[in-house]
């Protein structure tokens, strides 16, 4: 038997839409390894990303094979099935290792009754004066509170221990990390409603290295946290409390930790993640995947040319397509439409215009919000340019590169795990 496949304490899920930007990627993590802090990669994709541009689950495993093998990475790294359901994961089960198990559907869908019962009667530690070491102030919770918690997450539960089985049988146990993601759902999970939930985690036996809840406050995709940063802070170093005490009293591996998922540009919650890590020795994933793909379209415009031509009309076609694009992502944007600009003043921007206008650089007064959004969910408009755009990212590699590397050390690996 080989030995169980652990995730290290630090990493962090990178996507690459387009399958051209692993090794621009790896590099940021080879920067943090040289800075002395170890971040090892996950490259994530999830079903929607490909079918939405027509690719399949070998291909990310293949750029990520061939990044590590030409820049030498001797460090773990990980290819992890995105938000998986028992309906999509059998695509996802020769190329991946790691599975984050999404069963945000199942959410307030009631378990049977009987079901639920048996889970509050098998927790009594869970009603009453509940004291979670490293929280100043007690929980108090009644019966009929974990009863209507178990009705809200016990079904989502056993829908994780579903695929759990389904993968440990066809992959073999301890041979993929798995991950239970609830962000996706429309309230945040307070730090006992996690406790209960790990509760009933352990009690279908899902050895999760990694979970997802949903945070208080909004994660935009691609765009700065909105909401209050000192409640944010408050809960985070509560959900890590949660965390150390059910890998004490359910037996969770012990390098359980949180997922931040839709991380990419929260900036201004990096500090207070970075610090509580550093507080409570915990560990931390963040998934950062939207980012790398406004990193490509930044390089092809910085490069000028065919490469901005290229940029302004992904800009042209997703403005055309707007309410299309949007959808899918309805609860995870806030485009104010009044401030996209024209796409025929756009066909008039210089380099400088363009990349000030959508890189992520809030000292910038140009920098727009919106416009980065759209762009954000736009990465269709270029998987339907097909060939021409793949052939505009190898004519402009390296500047392309040098976006993708920079915006993935500087502004995410750096505060996050690093903290200066
Ligand atoms: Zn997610």
């Amino acid at each position: 038997m080989s030995k169980a496949i652990m995730l290290p304490r630090f990493s962090v899920g990178v996507g690459d839409r387009f399958a051209h930007q692993a090794k621009a990627q790896l590099a940021a993590c080879i920067k943090a390894a040289e800075a002395g802090v170890d971040v090892v990669p996950v490259w994530n994709k999830s079903n929607r990303e490909h079918t939405i541009i027509g690719t399949e689950p070998t291909q990310t495993r293949a750029a990520a094979d061939v990044a590590v093998a030409s820049l030498g990475w001797k460090q773990p790294y990980l290819v992890d099935a995105d938000h998986i359901t028992i309906k999509t994961v059998e695509r996802f089960l020769e190329s991946c290792d790691f599975f984050t198990l999404d069963v945000a559907e199942e959410i307030g869908r009631a378990a049977a009754p009987d079901d639920v019962d048996a889970f509050v009667a098998r927790h009594p530690e869970l009603i009453g004066e509940v004291r979670i070491p490293r929280i100043a102030e007690p929980f108090h919770t009644t019966g009929a509170f974990l009863k209507d918690v178990a009705n809200k997450f016990l079904a989502a539960v056993q829908e994780a221990g579903r695929i759990y089985r389904f993968l440990a049988e066809h992959k073999g146990e301890g041979r993929f990390v798995p991950e239970i993601s609830m962000d996706e759902t429309d309230s945040p999970q307070t730090p006992i409603e996690l406790l209960i939930i790990l509760a009933a985690i352990a009690d279908e036996k899902i050895p999760i290295q990694t979970i997802a809840p949903k945070f208080t406050g909004r994660f935009n995709k691609g765009v700065d946290y909105v909401g209050d940063v000192g409640q944010f802070a408050k809960e985070f170093e509560e959900d890590l409390a949660a965390i150390d005490f059910a890998v004490q009293r359910y037996g969770f591996l012990s390098n359980l930790k949180l997922s931040v998922h839709s991380g990419s540009d929260k900036f201004s919650i990096y500090k207070v993640i970075h610090e509580a890590v550093v507080k409570f020795g915990a560990g931390v994933h963040v998934k950062t995947a939207g980012t790398t793909w406004l990193e490509e379209l930044i390089g092809l415009a910085e490069a000028g040319g065919n490469g901005l031509e290229i940029a302004k009309e992904v800009y042209r076609e997703a403005f055309a397509h707007a309410e299309e694009l949007c959808k899918p992502y309805a609860t995870v944007i806030d485009i104010d439409y009044n401030r996209l600009p024209q796409p025929e003043d756009v066909s008039n921007w210089t380099s400088e215009q363009y990349t000030s206008a959508l890189r992520h650089d809030l000292q910038n007064s140009a920098y727009n919000p919106s416009f980065r959004q759209l762009l954000h969910v736009g990465f269709k408009v270029a998987s339907k340019m097909g060939q021409r755009y793949l052939n505009a990212l190898q004519e402009n590699e390296e500047i392309v590169a040098r976006n993708v590397t920079t915006n993935l050390y500087e502004r995410h690996i750096r505060p996050i795990f690093i903290g200066h």
